[in-house]
């Protein structure tokens, strides 16, 4: 029989209940602090913030939770979402390792990102909330939500990081299309904006300035509340289905991942393609797990794990994460959604216990890869996501050199037919490497001191 290169599970397959990790983990996560106080944060602080359904999720330590029956529909639209074997890419590279990648570029926005942003619109609207801000950095998490908004009848203003919104005029558009407003962050309808723009008016902006902006706005305006694509424990929860069903769909290749891989931004697709493996490895299963971020802003690998707020102006709890210091702005570089300083908490504490590897990547690299997927594979990938796919390569190689054939799977995690401008530089010869110098690292992290240790 002809081997399956793409493996579709029948829409009852989609998973029922998300998988909480943090029943499992081995050592229990620090607890987040007040940025005031330094006291372990109470529900009540985080409730100008986020609606109480969603606090509740972010704390709960029960394994399997149930997924509301409207989010289940509106999932439906794309998921489960299709598993393929890379075979013509595993040619070009000339491997023998099996790789397959579940796709995550065929939701209606284009990446894994609406898999959060349906659950955050439909518990906002049953808690009685009109109106949502966030933040937005390559523009995938602000398009993801835009449409989610739009599904569930509610407001929504995105800050968009400058830099982007320059780079990237369609992704407003469709921010637009779907309902939503979209400004360019740093912008003037903020205090923090204003005061930024004051004092560096050139700057590209921040997803830690943005996330200033957007919150501040949740704080000060009516029936408002924020909204996050990454880093919190509930958006790792959402993005489970995509490891769930990865489950399934490899048990039908009749395969189980030596080596399970995911680009790292804040952490939110990796943890959905990684955390049900790793309850799998706490529970005795030999797999590797590692998550790849770009050499430009390496949190994981040269980044310490300490507490550190999520935003530029310290607003948000102190979160014990691996991190380059609030303040850092990261080079600009094409995968805008890996340009973010910290790491989601969760993903921090896999790291520390081992129970996950860290690589990094650079742009180069990542773009040689990605026209390589392309020309092999059809789609053509989000730079974000080439970057799990240069990883995919880096491992295939170290397997051929080590005389063994691996089978690896990767959470594919969007696609990027709306970020082409990065492919064009590439093309043209205008990209470079970009490596963080420590010694930068060593002075934003200088910030911390004084704040307690996790
Ligand atoms: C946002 C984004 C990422 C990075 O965010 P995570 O929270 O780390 O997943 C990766 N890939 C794509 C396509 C994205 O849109």
């Amino acid at each position: 029989m002809a081997e399956r290169i793409k493996i579709v599970l029948d829409e009852s397959e989609i998973p029922r209940e998300w998988y909480n990790i943090q029943a499992d983990l081995p050592n229990p996560m620090k607890p987040p602090l007040h940025p005031g106080t330094l006291e372990p944060i109470q529900a009540k602080d985080l409730e100008p913030i986020f609606p109480m359904n969603l606090i509740e999720q972010e704390v709960s330590r029960e394994r399997w939770i149930k997924i509301p029956e409207p989010v289940m529909e509106k999932l439906a639209l794309w998921r489960p979402s299709p598993l393929y074997r890379a075979v013509n890419f595993e040619k070009a590279l000339g491997t023998k390792c099996k790789i397959y990648y579940k796709n995550e570029g065929v939701s209606p926005a284009g990446s894994h990102k609406p898999n959060s942003a349906i659950p955050q619109a439909y518990y906002n609207k049953i808690a009685g909330i009109k109106r949502l801000t966030t933040e937005t950095g390559a523009g995938q998490w602000g398009s993801a939500l835009s449409m989610a908004t739009q599904m569930f009848g509610l407001e929504l203003k995105v800050y968009m990081v400058r830099i982007s919104f320059e780079q990237k005029p369609f992704r407003k558009i469709m921010m637009e299309t779907w309902g939503a407003k979209c400004v360019p962050s740093p912008s003037m309808d903020t205090e923090v904006g204003r005061t930024i723009l004051k004092q560096f008016p050139d700057t590209p902006g921040s997803l830690g300035i943005a996330i200033s902006e957007a919150i501040e706005d949740a704080i000060s305006s009516k029936n408002t509340r924020y909204s996050l694509g990454s880093v919190l424990n509930f958006v790792c929860l959402h993005q489970t289905v995509i490891g769930l069903e990865a489950q399934k769909q490899m048990k039908i290749a009749g395969e189980y991942p030596d080596i399970v891989i995911g680009c790292v931004g804040g952490g939110s697709n990796f943890a959905g393609i990684a955390f049900p493996y790793v309850c799998d490895k706490i529970h005795g299963k030999k797999v590797r797990i590692v998550g790849v971020e770009p050499t430009a802003c390496p949190s994981m690998t040269k980044g310490q794990f300490l507490y550190d707020f999520g935003d530029m102006s310290k607003k948000t709890p102190l979160m014990p994460m691996h991190t380059l210091g609030h303040g850092f702005v990261p080079a600009p570089m094409h995968a805008g959604g890996l340009r973010y300083h910290g790491l989601a908490p969760l993903v921090s504490q896999v790291l520390e216990d081992k129970l996950m590897e860290a690589t990094s990547v650079n742009q180069l690299d990542c773009y040689k890869y990605g026209v390589m997927w392309a020309r092999s594979e059809g789609f053509i990938p989000a730079p974000e996501t080439t970057h799990a796919i240069a990883a995919v390569a880096h491992e295939a190689k170290k397997a051929e050199e080590e005389g063994k054939e691996k089978s690896i799977l990767f959470c594919w995690s969007g696609h990027g037919l709306m970020d082409l401008a990065g492919y064009e530089k590439y093309f043209s010869g205008k990209l470079t490497n970009y490596h963080m110098p420590t010694e930068e690292i060593k002075k934003s992290l200088a910030a911390l001191k004084g704040y307690p240790k996790p």
